[in-house]
């Protein structure tokens, strides 16, 4: 009875130690499955880079990226809770945007999704408003449209990095809010 506690008890610490991890996002080992994963470096190091300028830990110490072929043309990419693994799919309507765009990081409907995913499984965060949810930008007194966070699901409304309009976002809004610096706001006004 004591040995099965005892047993108990180191599985659920060890299992406890391999989740709780506290890794710069620097010292991330991210593992490429093929020359057509390593096609999705720039997205990734982007993401790295933004988590790293806030002081972001991660959860794990190393992650897979692995392309393969998937079964919805609709699903660009897919990971889960604790499992270090993102899974991207080649034959998706989204790859083929990013190939046409020469996997170009300032794509934001590649960017946003692969930022949405990598946010699951580094730091197991959750959705945020319901699918397809956007908020409103006030911008010269003007309203336009633009996705609620990084975190809803959905890729509409997402402004590519470098649009004229509404490209600053990511720098005022969706990076700090994906990592919880700043609240998710339904409206959002430039003064
Ligand atoms: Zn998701």
């Amino acid at each position: 009875m004591r040995t099965t506690f005892y047993t108990l008890l180191s599985l659920l610490l060890a299992s406890c130690s391999l989740i709780d991890y506290n890794i710069e996002p620097e010292n991330l080992e991210v593992h490429y499955n093929s020359p057509e994963a390593l096609l999705l470096k720039p997205y990734v190091d982007n993401y790295l880079q933004e988590a790293s300028k806030r002081g972001i830990r991660l959860h794990h110490k190393t992650i897979d990226i692995n392309v393969e072929m998937g079964n919805e043309k609709e699903v660009l990419a897919k990971a889960c809770f604790f499992c270090r693994k993102l899974t991207v799919y080649n034959n998706s309507k989204l790859w083929d945007e990013m190939k046409n765009r020469s996997f170009d990081v300032n794509y934001g409907g590649g960017m946003k999704v692969l930022a949405h995913e990598l946010n699951h499984t580094l730091i197991d965060a959750d959705h945020r408003g319901i699918k397809g949810e956007t908020m409103t930008v006030i911008l010269d007194g003007q309203k336009e449209e633009a996705i609620l966070s990084i975190m809803t699901q959905g890729d509409n409304d997402i402004p590519d990095l470098t649009d004229g309009t509404l490209s600053f976002l990511w720098e005022e809004y969706y990076w700090d809010e994906l990592f919880e610096i700043i609240p998710t706001e339904n409206r959002f006004v430039v003064e």
